[in-house]
């Protein structure tokens, strides 16, 4: 039986409405399919060996959150995080999960954050926070969320967005972008849980996933039918 091992990386601190859903998601479809699946939290400070992951995780974070994780990301931690990226590892990162990802978070307030550089991209950002519910096309279709951030995130010539904006922000409510992918990084500013009511982008990870660690990344269709319902309400209210 095919199992996938997820790791959630800082749960203590990147948790903002209700992100750690998406592990939940993961882990059903995981198991609705008869496949296996294991989730490891690894908060600040906790020594796990990040090669052992197949999946990872990482939600979003108030700035100040987002300041308390630097001590831990040089201790080492950045530099496994750059090297499960570059081995093609799939990751989920969300909101403030996705800026850190990148070379810098500088704050409203003027305090820059050097952060992992595991993506070509870095984050300002500014008094107006970007907030609503907001839509964007994808790969794998349409995905629907929610996002609240003050960052302005601009993307270097080294990775490609994740989608382009339908309705709402997106990156930086300039540039019709939203989110990043490079390898198997899916950065995105969609909140909500973002995975249960977007279905497709949900397996895409799990294929990604499957694939690297088996060479088989199939996944059993599953009756979407609820999932798709909120897909489509969610879309409707937003008029997109
Ligand atoms: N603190 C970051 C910002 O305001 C990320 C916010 C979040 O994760 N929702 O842009």
């Amino acid at each position: 039986m095919r199992e996938l091992h997820i790791f959630h990386l800082y749960p203590d601190v990147l948790n903002l409405y209700g992100d750690r859903g998406n592990v939940l998601c993961l882990k059903r479809r995981l198991e609705w399919r008869g496949l296996g699946c294991t989730v490891t939290e690894v908060p600040m400070g906790e020594r796990a060996k990040l090669s052992d992951g197949d999946l990872f995780f990482i939600g979003g974070g108030q700035d100040f959150e987002q300041g308390l994780l630097l001590e831990d990301l040089n201790s080492g931690r950045a530099e496994e995080i750059k090297a499960a990226v570059e081995d093609g590892a799939p990751f989920l990162c969300v909101c403030g999960g996705y800026q850190l990802m990148g070379h810098y978070y500088e704050t409203a307030s003027g305090e820059r954050c050097r952060f992992i550089g595991a993506l070509d991209l870095a984050t300002v950002g500014a008094a107006e926070r970007m907030i609503g519910n907001f839509a964007f096309e994808t790969a794998f279709g349409t995905v629907v969320g929610f996002e609240n951030h003050s960052g302005r995130t601009r993307l270097g010539p080294g990775v490609e967005p994740l989608g382009r904006v339908i309705k709402g922000f997106g990156n930086n409510g300039e540039d019709g972008t939203e989110g990043a992918r490079y390898k198997n990084v899916f950065g995105t500013y969609s909140h909500g849980p973002v995975l249960p009511k977007n279905p497709a982008f949900a397996d895409a990870l799990l294929a990604a996933a499957l694939e690297r660690k088996y060479g088989d990344g199939s996944l059993e269709p599953l009756d979407d039918l609820s999932e798709n319902e909120a897909h489509e309400s969610a879309m409707r209210r937003l008029g997109a």
